[in-house]
């Protein structure tokens, strides 16, 4: 069964996922916090998609630009005029929607076929008594709606001492332009040639008419955004160069979802229809993932031609072209424009990573994150902690491990309580240490430097030197082969998941 939202809110509260902002105010609704396994969470997806997309490519470089620009930026760019949504208030209720997601809400009815009872009917449906379509609010289901005005989603700010007109400026709602108005320093400095891409990654803002669905949307968010520029003159395989880099990234971006854990039918890409692409797009396909809300946008990937470019070269009066050497012109690249929300990827990757399972008659909720995205990726436990050499040799192996990977010691619970809590954070592998790792000093008998690898997937157990350990979870957190672990050390048990074993 698909996982719900509110699993997920309650999972990433009660496991330290994510907090309500404010949450002792009463919460604000439009932002969230990261906690101690959100930010790891979050930093790993960003740490990827920059080593991925920037780091590991001769065609990438990144930029780190401030939040705060001139405001001339953003006239240029249209979103002054442009960045609008329509928005319809309730004459009764004074509620406030987006009125193109208006009929994308169940509404309240009071029927008049039924004496006026009042019905919540799912949304886009008529009422199954009287027949009647909303036309009400759909939130109190008595009052009219305003006709649609259109309102900017930009958060004013003024920057300086002084809170005027000259001073007004805005938080940007997008990463996209700082990466326009940098076009010509990147360039020469880095000396580079087209095709050529900046990525950044930080925080947008937008004051969305409606935020909710969790993190999905967000007044304050982040994004990971590319700009892959090429010369609109150059053709790749018999095609326009924009046109085939767009498909190219496109794939690139579905293969990055698909290989850190999003299932295959679980995505989906949609065209733009005409009508609603931007005022810039040539084109525009957005990567879809099925949320527990449905079928909603994860990313966009548009062309934007060599409007911004354009735009920004208008209006500061510099030059924003490149010097095509073969042509022996100068020319205004083309842009592609994979924009993905650094927010939304983790709730996909949370949604489909969540999994219950029975296990010996026993609920096991287990996040299945890619080794790489999980926040943690060891959890060393001790078997008894009353034994002192134990519990010395297990915080030793935190301690090595810890320089190479998040790695967390837990002696709290019993054994197979521990293993369930590693399982419901996504940790994807455990590390036990029992008398027979250390040996009985009483019996003089001396111990075998073995300890137990557990893994989250199959909870299946193989002991490993523990001078091997590095090596090992270096191999397994690159390629996850347990298969190998086990070829190689052999001897596995499953995990016995006993409650008691080792109380404490
Ligand atoms: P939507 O149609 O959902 O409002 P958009 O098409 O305006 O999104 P873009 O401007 O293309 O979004 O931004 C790129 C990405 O940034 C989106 O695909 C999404 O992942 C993320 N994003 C945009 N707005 C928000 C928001 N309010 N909260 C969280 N993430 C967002």
């Amino acid at each position: 069964m698909p996982v719900t939202m509110d699993t997920l809110v309650s999972l990433s509260k009660r496991r330290g996922f994510v907090f309500q902002s404010s949450e002792i105010y009463g919460g604000t609704g439009s932002v969230w916090d990261y906690g101690p396994l959100g930010v790891e969470l979050k930093q790993n997806i960003k740490r990827l998609w920059w080593r991925d997309f920037v780091q590991s490519r001769a065609d990438m470089v990144g930029l780190d630009a401030s939040i705060l620009m001139h405001p001339m930026v953003w006239t240029a760019s249209g979103h002054v005029d442009k960045f609008t949504d329509p928005m319809v208030d309730c004459h009764e209720c004074r509620h406030r929607f987006r009125a193109d997601h208006v009929d994308a809400r169940p509404w309240t009815h009071y029927c008049p076929a039924t004496k006026g009872n009042k019905f919540v009917i799912p949304a886009g449906e008529a009422c199954g008594h009287c027949g009647a379509r909303r036309t009400l609010c759909p939130e109190c289901g008595k009052g009219e709606l305003t006709a649609p005005r259109q309102f900017n989603l930009m958060f004013k700010t003024f920057m300086g001492p002084v809170e005027d007109e000259a001073a007004l400026t805005y938080l940007r709602p997008e990463t996209a332009q700082a990466m326009f108005v940098n076009f010509d320093n990147v360039l020469q400095s880095m000396r580079l040639k087209l095709p050529f891409g900046i990525a950044q990654a930080g925080r947008s803002f937008r004051n969305e008419i409606t935020p909710g669905n969790f993190i999905f949307r967000t007044r304050e968010f982040e994004q990971m955004e590319i700009e892959y520029f090429v010369n609109p003159h150059d053709t790749v395989e018999g095609r326009p160069a924009d046109e085939w880099w767009h498909d190219r990234w496109i794939a690139d971006c579905m293969a990055w979802f698909r290989r850190y854990g999003l299932r295959e039918e679980n995505l989906r890409l949609r065209e733009h229809e005409k009508a609603e692409l931007a005022h810039y797009a040539k084109r525009t396909v957005d990567i879809d993932y099925l949320f527990p809300i449905g079928w909603s946008e994860l990313m966009g990937i548009a062309n934007r031609s060599d409007y911004d470019l354009k735009q920004h070269s208008k209006f500061s009066g510099k030059s924003l072209t490149y010097f095509d050497e073969e042509r022996k012109e100068h020319i205004v690249p083309f842009v592609v424009e994979p924009a993905a929300g650094v927010d939304r990827a983790l709730l996909a990757f949370l949604a489909d990573a969540y999994q219950e399972e029975e296990v010996r008659g026993e609920k096991r909720v287990v996040l299945r994150f890619h080794p790489e995205l999980a926040p943690v990726k060891v959890a060393v436990l001790p078997l008894l902690k009353k034994r002192e050499e134990i519990v010395r040799t297990a915080h030793g192996i935190r301690a090595a491990l810890s320089r190479h990977f998040r790695v967390v010691y837990d002696d709290t619970a019993a054994i197979g309580r521990l293993y369930r809590r590693q399982d419901e954070v996504g940790t994807p592998y455990c590390v036990t240490v029992d008398v027979q790792t250390v040996g009985d000093r009483d019996k003089g008998e001396s111990g075998d430097g073995r300890v137990t690898i557990r893994d989250r997937d199959s909870m299946q157990q193989v002991r490993v030197p523990e001078g091997e350990l590095l090596p090992v979870f270096r191999g397994l957190l690159e390629d996850g082969d347990w298969g190998a672990v086990v070829a190689r050390f052999g001897g596995v048990t499953a995990d016995a998941g006993r409650s008691r074993e080792g109380d404490p």
